[in-house]
């Protein structure tokens, strides 16, 4: 079984849209930098990484799942010619009225991805920047990281930036 981190897309793999605004095509996706750090910790402790993430856009036809399937594709190139890999991307494009099953907080993106990879959950953490994200994560039976808190501390580890980010991880999963 593999053991992997999951990461919540927008404010943690890339530097968050405009309040309220989306990643609407290549050219706005900006890679954050500690992210990429925080994958090589990742790497090295032998877990894969998958990204997971929550795109109403797609559902309100700001954007097509072609264009996301762009988006994805420029990650993937940054991530590569960096050394590193990310096992896949699953995004939910529902709007949240639709219920689905895969829209965080419910756990079903980390489920399906689980299932199609053999991961153990357990075994496994959800890094996100928001509550959803730790809801996601506990619900699939992961142990989570949370990025900028506010009021929430169920997650297992809370932290105050990114840029903490790749030496946290080297914490929990070095042990
Ligand atoms: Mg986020």
């Amino acid at each position: 079984m593999r053991r992997c981190v999951f990461f919540d897309r927008d404010g943690i793999v890339n530097t968050p849209p405009k309040e309220g605004g989306y990643v609407e095509r290549p050219d706005d996706l900006v890679v954050e930098p500690a992210f990429l750090d925080a994958l090589r910790v990742v790497v090295k402790h032998g877990y894969d990484a998958i990204v997971v993430t929550n795109q109403q856009g797609v559902g309100k036809s700001l954007y097509s799942e072609k264009t996301l399937g762009e988006i994805h594709n420029k990650l993937l190139n940054v991530v590569e010619s960096s050394g590193l890999k990310i096992l896949a991307v699953y995004y939910c494009p529902h709007l949240a009225e639709e219920r689905c099953d895969c829209r965080k907080p419910k756990p079903g993106l980390l489920l399906r991805a689980a299932d199609e990879w053999q991961i153990d959950l357990a075994s496994s953490w959800m890094v996100g920047d928001s509550v959803r994200d730790v809801e996601a994560g506990m619900a699939a039976g992961c142990r989570t990281v949370l990025v900028n808190p506010q009021t929430d501390d169920r997650a297992n580890v809370c932290i105050e930036r990114i840029g903490c980010l790749p030496a946290t991880l080297a914490d929990v999963l070095g042990i």
